[in-house]
């Protein structure tokens, strides 16, 4: 994905800074290959900055499906780039290119997502999914879940983070996974969401 991520970045006029939702391997993966300073929330760092791919709290065996208890140790071992030196920190209140800083923790502890008030767009990673990472398939249409709890730090407050991010009444997620979730006010879609697991 590097070489998607710097084109991508380079129509906007190249890529000043990486700040990571959160530090999963999945997510951290192409920030070591990037050449910008990278910044995450302080209680994220330890784990950004370790070289592991999948991170002590995690739980792949309690996935349901054992095709899916297999493929993610080689997947996220595939998709991490290792570990990342971060220059910088980020939390509550601070604003990001026009975006302001919310924490979202729970399903990783440090997680961050970044939210513009003026059009209701919040970036969140994987506050919220919109695939069945216990199946490895997309959510139909419309539907989003909590992450399993397999990959959690602290699931009942990865489900408050959730309610809070539905709360804020956004018009567009965009997560970590598959296209942006959009709505006119997609408050109930994402409070339905918290109870999923
Ligand atoms: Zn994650």
């Amino acid at each position: 994905m590097v070489k998607a991520a710097r084109a991508a970045g380079e129509e906007l006029g190249g890529i000043k800074r990486v700040v990571l939702g959160h530090a999963h391997a999945d997510h951290r993966g192409t920030a070591p290959s990037i050449d910008a300073p990278v910044l995450c929330h302080p209680d994220e760092v330890a784990d950004a900055e370790d070289d592991a791919a999948i991170d002590s709290y995690m739980e792949i065996s309690a996935l349901p499906l054992l095709r899916a208890r297999l493929a993610y140790p080689l997947l996220m071992r595939r998709w991490d780039g290792g570990a990342v030196g971060i220059e910088g920190t980020v939390q509550e209140g601070d604003r990001v290119a026009g975006f302001e800083v919310v924490e979202f923790p729970g399903h990783a502890r440090g997680l961050i997502g970044l939210w513009r008030e003026s059009d209701r767009l919040a970036l969140v990673s994987d506050v919220v999914y919109l695939v069945d990472s216990g199946r490895l398939k997309p959510l139909p249409e419309g539907e989003a879940s909590v992450p399993h709890p397999a990959w959690a730090w602290d699931h009942a407050k990865a489900k408050e983070s959730l309610r809070r991010l539905a709360a804020l009444e956004p018009r567009v997620v965009a997560t970590g996974h598959e296209h942006p979730l959009r709505g006119e006010n997609l408050r109930e879609t994402l409070e339905r969401a918290a109870e999923k697991y």
